[in-house]
């Protein structure tokens, strides 16, 4: 039996219905103008809200609280608990949690990156409680999101920079409804819907797999006989145990408030796909974290291991998850929904013209924030979009660009049409005007963009900081341009024109797999990072800078330190790999093989005394010993190399060693060992196979 989902929905949310009985008329109102006005709030009402929670928790069985925070470059959030517990008088002690515990925390700093902005020596930073995202409990504590800084004040955090870049797209798109002669927005809402792709597997043969264990990722493996070429994976029908595991997920999620509603299987075998209704951009980040936190936890308690990496296995599909994402004013206009007659909405046609001028400008920058180092393996692959970033616009959009373009204006707009099956039976339907593209990182989907390219281990804090950022510059651009222009309907149509015009390649409504792709995005000047590694050096591009430290987003101190904290990152990340792969060779892989030629060596010997001809026992023996030797040669070498790339001081140098010679030296390992595995018999290698891992649940 399922549960009532109206019932048990935010049952463990401290929102707004909680807050209406619980607080003081007066103080709820204050606090609903702080979480919709901003301002600052006073220890006093931090007291009455804190002394509400307090109880509530309590009547919950919360014992801790935390303050949750996202420290840069970790997805997780990171959590410090507190008890209620207080010094004891006469021997008892009392729950307490004031105003104070709520508003601000100071955790110890020094532990996470800061990419030297932060010596140990000084090590305060703190956390202060982020009002509008709500407080929940979850394991018995309660837990605040907040936002986190250092004590000199630069944010260490995902979240500050994404609540800034919030407000400053906000800020500049009012100003462009003003322009439209709207008196009555008074903010502008960033949406974010995440889908989040991820992969099952059974726990027991995961912890007999140290790579999946260490790095997330399959180091060796060979692709098993069947893979995800029948296309008979996709919605298919959910398999009982992994059913049983998303109603338990499904039912943790809502009672935090979570609006789950989309599940399904993937394309590859043993991936599946989550994705909640789309909300405010910073509680999206939060509710996100969540859902992969709990994907996680639920999985174990299934005995299933969620694998959230981007490319968990080589040969099938990675993960990714989907950014889907808005503006709406506070009055529910969507500035990128084009109405019934895009050819007439100029508001509609300018957002666009500058989506397209930001999305240009700034590529570089929105493939870093989708990445990490486990992306590197997906992008370009089957069913990810391509390294190089470009806009799909679909048949009308794309056709009302193509009129503005060359007649500095468009008149007429395609009809989308109605489907019609052909059967008396089935109803007649309304198509949507765009038809989907899943070879397109940034793609039109009607009323928002979706894009694909973030990696699905990563938090969406990055690439929702870089999309609203974006989006505030040249919004303010175009204020700039057009306030105070004498005839403005010819101005907004002449400046649309020029932007569309200036940024026309980044539209791309082709095919992002085909091999004439990267030749003609070079023929257009656009660039194709192949890797984070060459990605990263943007964050410092004058663009960047400038548009950062305009709207007060981040300072070139902290692009500095992300810079230096991103290289750092992928060079560690890629150690672990090579220490992980010359671990498994050395402890399981080597052992098993000796000791199967041991085995071989014993028969060759049996069969020639019993007078037999044992030239295919020979030949076996002799092929796997030379694998064998192979192997040997190329432990050592990663062993030798990897050394090498870790005593590397300069950051940049040593992220471009781990992936130029490193991630070479692991795949000569990696070859004659997958060739290995494919020869010996099942029962003497030493873990379990692809086969074992992604079809047998
Ligand atoms: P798809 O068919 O693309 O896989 P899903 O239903 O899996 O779509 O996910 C689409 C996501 O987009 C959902 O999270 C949905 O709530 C979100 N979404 C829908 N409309 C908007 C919007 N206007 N702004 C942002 N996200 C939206
Ligand atoms: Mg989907």
């Amino acid at each position: 039996m399922g549960v009532n989902i109206e019932k048990v929905f935010g049952e463990y949310v401290f929102d707004d219905s909680v807050m209406k009985v619980r607080l003081p008329k007066s103080d709820y109102e204050k606090v609903k103008t702080l979480m919709h006005e901003g301002g600052e709030i006073t220890e006093e009402l931090a007291d009455v809200v804190a002394q509400a929670m307090k109880e509530w928790a309590l009547e919950k069985g919360a014992t801790h609280f935390t303050h949750v925070f996202q420290p840069y470059v970790i997805t997780v959030g990171a959590e410090k608990h507190d008890s209620f517990v207080s010094v004891p008088q006469d021997g008892k002690i009392e729950n307490t949690f004031t105003g104070k515990d709520l508003l601000m925390g100071e955790p110890d700093a020094s532990s996470f990156p800061s990419g030297g902005l932060r010596a140990t020596c000084s090590a305060r930073g703190y956390t202060a409680w982020d009002i509008t995202s709500p407080v929940y409990i979850k394991e018995n504590t309660l837990y605040i999101p907040t936002a986190f800084c250092s004590y000199t004040g630069e944010s260490l955090d995902t979240k500050t920079p994404l609540l800034k870049a919030m407000h400053a797209v906000s800020k500049q798109g009012v100003r462009l409804m003003r322009l439209f002669g709207d008196e009555t927005t008074r903010r502008i809402y960033s949406y974010v819907g995440p889908e989040q792709e991820y992969f099952l597997i059974d726990r027991e043969k995961y912890l007999k797999r140290p790579d999946l264990i260490y790095s997330g990722r399959t180091l060796f493996g060979a692709v098993p006989p069947k893979g995800q070429e029948m296309d008979d994976q996709y919605f298919s029908s959910i398999n009982p145990r992994v059913k049983a595991f998303m109603d338990d997920l499904n039912v943790k999620l809502w009672k935090l408030g979570i609006t789950v509603k989309t599940q399904h299987c993937e394309v590859a075998p043993g991936q599946y796909e989550v994705a909640p209704i789309f909300s405010v951009s910073n509680v999206a980040l939060d509710n996100n974290l969540l859902v992969m936190d709990l994907l996680k936890k639920t999985a174990q308690e299934h005995g299933l291991v969620c694998l959230l990496h981007e490319k968990p296995f080589d040969g099938i599909n990675g993960s990714g998850k989907h950014n889907n994402w808005s503006l709406t004013t506070d009055d529910g206009i969507n500035l990128f929904k084009p109405g019934k007659e895009p050819e007439n909405n100029k508001l509609f046609q300018l957002v666009l013209a500058c989506t397209m001028a930001a999305v240009d400008r700034h590529a570089v920058l929105l493939r870093l924030a989708a990445s990490n180092t486990g992306n590197d393996h997906r992008l370009g692959a089957n069913e990810a979009p391509p390294a190089i970033i470009s806009m799909y616009l679909g048949d009308q959009i794309g056709d009302i660009v193509d009129q503005i373009i060359k007649n500095g204006k468009a008149t007429t707009s395609l009809s989308s049409g109605i489907l019609d099956f052909g059967i008396k039976k089935l109803p007649k339907l309304e198509k949507d005007p765009t038809d989907r593209n899943r070879t397109s990182p940034f793609a039109f989907t009607g009323n928002r963009f979706e894009f694909r390219m973030v990696a699905s281990s990563n938090t969406i804090g990055e690439t929702n900081i870089v999309l609203n950022s974006m989006m505030a510059e040249a919004f303010c651009e175009a204020c700039d341009a057009l306030e105070g222009a004498d005839d403005f309907d010819k101005a907004v149509e002449e400046y649309t024109a020029k932007l569309m015009r200036e940024h026309a390649r980044i539209v791309f409504n082709g095919n992002g797999y085909s091999e004439e792709w990267p030749v003609e995005a070079e023929k257009r000047g656009l660039p194709n990072c192949h890797s984070i590694v060459d990605a990263i050096p943007t964050l410092l591009d004058e663009s960047t800078v400038k548009m950062y430290e305009k709207f007060n987003i981040l300072s070139k101190a902290e692009l500095e330190a992300r810079k230096e904290i991103l290289f750092e990152q992928y060079a560690g990340v890629r150690n672990i790999e090579a220490l992980t792969m010359v671990d498994m060779a050395n402890k399981m892989i080597i052992p098993a093989v000796v000791k199967y030629t041991k085995k071989l060596a014993d028969t060759v010997i049996a069969v020639k005394e019993a007078g037999v001809d044992a030239t295919v026992q020979t030949e076996i023996l002799s092929d796997v010993s030379s694998k064998l030797s192979e192997i040997k040669t190329a432990v050592k070498n990663l062993e030798e190399i990897t050394d090498t790339a870790s005593a590397i001081e300069d950051s940049q140098t040593m992220a471009q060693e781990y992936k130029n010679n490193v991630m070479a030296a692991m795949a000569e390992l990696r070859k004659p060992t997958d060739e290995l595995e494919v020869i010996m018999p099942k029962d003497v290698w030493p873990m379990p196979t692809y086969g074992d891992l992604i079809f047998e649940l």
